[in-house]
């Protein structure tokens, strides 16, 4: 059964990272061309080459920050240039802080010593980034990039949440607030644009051990599973990490036709994760 994913132009921010240069991968694979935008030129460059090579499909790396309205201006101009139109864009740059996660799970009495460790240590400058790199580096890049889709009246927009957006993962206050914040504005814009033929929808990835999280989940040292990877192991009911692999059937479900009147939605892909209640 064809798609019509065959030469569309696919946006994809954060593409330098693990998920998303797989992500990119998976769009070539299906004839997609893909602009791949980062901070990170150089990744984006290099994986721009590696695609164009291995699918024979266009791809370009552009260096723009999602946080910066005018260098995305600039990356839709390159990108309407050298590619054409825009027909989807998935929203992927984001990460989390040190500087706004806790270093205990809960607070107990004992704490009442070492405050830094608990809430009370965490920086209000960590919020920031946190809140600024997934919730507005989700909302600017939308309003640069999704002018395309609206003005033709056909499109499909992808962001990417996390597991923690539907129930707080313990010390990761601000990344699960901020990415909770996304799948609301998924659903908010999902309405504001149901009329204008653009769907948009996200994906909330279970755990899987990246750049992002390998301090929280894997000792420095010693490389072995910290207490929390051996929790998160033990309520994932395939009792495994999820790899960026794993996220494409989605992926390229929810940006197709085969997904026309869905829109809204937060599809969790987590071996099980968010159906398990530990018992
Ligand atoms: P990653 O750190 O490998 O990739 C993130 C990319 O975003 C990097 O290449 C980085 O350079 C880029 N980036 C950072 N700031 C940017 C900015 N201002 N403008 C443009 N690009 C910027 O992370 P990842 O694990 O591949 O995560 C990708 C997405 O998936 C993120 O939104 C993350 O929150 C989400 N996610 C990850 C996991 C996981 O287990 N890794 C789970 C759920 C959700």
């Amino acid at each position: 059964m064809e798609t019509n994913l065959k030469n569309k132009v696919a946006v994809v921010t954060g593409a330098g990272g693990v998920i998303c240069s797989e992500m990119a991968k998976s769009l070539a694979a299906m004839g997609v061309k893909t602009a791949l935008i980062d901070i990170n030129a150089e990744a984006v460059e290099k994986l721009a080459i590696e695609i164009e090579k291995k699918y024979n499909i266009a791809s370009i790396g552009v260096a723009a920050s999602v946080l910066d309205k005018e260098s995305l201006k600039n990356a839709k101009e390159i990108i309407n240039n050298k590619l054409g139109s825009i027909d989807y864009l998935i929203n992927g740059a984001g990460g989390n802080s040190p500087l706004a996660t806790a270093g205990v799970d809960q607070m107990v009495d004992s704490d009442l010593d070492n405050l830094d460790e608990t809430f009370f240590g965490m920086k209000m400058e960590g919020f920031d980034k946190v809140f600024d790199l997934n919730f507005k580096g989700t909302i600017l890049p939308t309003m640069v990039f999704s002018m395309d889709m609206i003005e033709k009246k056909e499109g499909s927009i992808v962001n990417i949440s996390s597991m923690n957006s539907y129930r707080p993962l313990t010390r990761i206050a601000a990344y699960s607030a901020a990415k909770a914040a996304v799948n609301n504005f998924t659903q908010w814009l999902s309405v504001h644009f149901s009329k204008m033929g653009v769907r948009v929808n996200a994906i909330a990835p279970g755990f899987l051990l990246t750049n992002q999280n390998r301090f929280l989940l894997t000792d420095e040292k010693t490389g072995e599973p910290t207490a929390r990877g051996v929790k998160i192991i033990n309520n994932t009911p395939m009792e495994r990490y999820g790899t960026p692999e794993e996220l494409q059937g989605t992926l390229l479900y929810l940006l197709s036709d085969w997904s026309a009147f869905v829109t809204g939605v937060v599809i969790p892909v987590d071996g099980g994760f968010s159906a398990y209640s530990g018992v």
